[in-house]
């Protein structure tokens, strides 16, 4: 049985990793849980899962949590804040950590769980992207295994299992083309909020729906793909798969191709993550090629996408610009899921901000130095929001 840590347990993410381990309470116990602030659905979770230490963002909610497992025994520790997270995904016997918090916030948690000697099952892209070169050499110091959850990566994981070191020499990514696929470029002025929230294929938090909308999602998985597999970013290519069947592809040195099939599900690469090396019998839906039916590919847009540019930009740029176009993406993103600036602003405001780094562009980033980019970034983006307002208003 392996022994599992959650970070962000209440999220998309989360919840699917728990219906795995109810699935299978064999395979998987769980050891810690974090959350945000969805205190209700976590307590329900302690309740089910028992995990021995809790912690959540908030600390004046850790009142209200202790009231609602008041009847619980033995009682889980319970811990607040950013410290209080880092904690959790540290401690105890836990072989391997799922990370499934959004957003850097991610970052320092990751860290102190591989330093303890633990695997990761990444989710939460955005550490590797902004943490990349502080990520790697931890991983490779602490002999510890990077295993995605994402299901991009998973797929390109999967195909490389028994490739040589050496084979690998292509990667392309497919893409569904999110909520404005089939929506021509002049009707993006107009995208709400509600628009940008809904995926056509895939159910997930809000965060990332909008970054599939603008494609910023794809231009994020080539920079954690370089991060993961190491390929230079002229090997690494988007294609736009709408059926989202085929998860993603490799290239070999020789020319052949190998893809990873299945219905669009996060169960499976979360369960990949958790599982590997094995492979666990499951009940779920089997693939039906005929059901399926066409698999179609077209080339991605660049200006009707302009984010993917940007980050392919910022994953050749290095140093610390991934990090700066990590951050600079967050905060757009809260900024237009709070309606204070436009869909079309995103690319504008990550663009600014990434024209102002370049001349800070640290070369070898320290922890620290990704930190105060990432700060400085979020910052930036809303002296930049702001500009543009006063432009449109002259
Ligand atoms: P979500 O918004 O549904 O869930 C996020 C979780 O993190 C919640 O439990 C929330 O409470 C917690 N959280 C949010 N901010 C936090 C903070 N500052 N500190 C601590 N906890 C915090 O998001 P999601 O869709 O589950 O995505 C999680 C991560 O997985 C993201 O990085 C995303 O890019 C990645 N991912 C998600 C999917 C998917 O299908 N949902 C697919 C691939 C990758
Ligand atoms: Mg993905």
């Amino acid at each position: 049985m392996k022994a599992i840590t959650l970070l962000g347990s209440t999220g998309s993410i989360g919840t699917q990793t728990l219906d795995i381990v109810a699935e299978y309470p064999e395979q998987f116990r769980i050891v810690g849980l974090t959350a945000g602030s969805n205190i209700n659905l976590l307590a329900q979770q302690i309740r089910a899962f028992n995990p021995s230490i809790v912690a959540i963002s908030n600390p004046d909610q850790l009142p209200e949590l202790k009231a609602l497992i008041t009847d619980i025994n033995p009682q889980p520790i319970l811990l607040a804040g950013e410290e209080g997270i880092i904690e959790v995904a540290r401690y105890g016997d836990s072989e391997a950590v799922v990370t499934g918090i959004v957003g850097c916030a991610g970052l320092l948690p990751t860290i102190a769980a591989i330093e303890a000697g633990k695997d990761i099952a990444l989710a939460n892209k955005e550490t590797l992207i902004a943490g990349g070169p502080v990520v790697n050499p931890l991983i490779k110091k602490h002999g510890v295994k990077l295993l995605p959850a994402d299901s991009e990566h998973s797929a390109i994981f999967q195909c490389l299992q028994g490739v040589p070191q050496a084979g690998l020499r292509r990667i392309i990514l497919t893409a569904s083309g999110g909520a404005f696929r089939d929506w021509p470029v002049e009707k993006l002025k107009e995208v709400t909020v509600a628009d940008a929230i809904t995926h056509p294929n895939w159910s997930m938090g809000k965060k990332i729906t909008v970054d599939s909308a603008t494609m910023m999602n794809k231009g994020l998985e080539v920079i954690e793909a370089h991060f993961l597999f190491g390929l230079d970013y002229n090997d690494i290519e988007i294609v736009i798969h709408p059926q989202s069947i085929i998860h993603s592809l490799i290239e070999l040195q020789d020319t052949s191709v190998l893809a990873q099939l299945g219905w669009p599900d996060m169960r499976l690469p979360i369960l990949y993550a958790m599982s590997w090396p094995e492979r666990i019998y499951t009940n779920w839906q089997r693939l039906d090629l005929v059901k399926a039916g066409n698999l179609t590919f077209k080339e991605p847009d660049d200006q009707k996408y302009p984010c993917m540019s940007l980050a392919y930009a910022a994953g050749r740029a290095g140093g610390s610009m991934p990090a700066v176009l990590n951050a600079a993406n967050e905060q757009a993103v809260a900024l237009f899921l709070e309606e204070k600036i436009a869909f079309l602003d995103i690319p504008k405001v990550i663009e600014l901000t990434c024209d102002r780094h370049q001349i800070d562009n640290r070369k070898d980033p320290t922890l620290e130095d990704i930190i105060e980019s990432d700060r400085w970034a979020r910052q930036e983006v809303i002296v930049a929001s702001k500009k543009l307002h006063q432009k449109i208003a002259v």
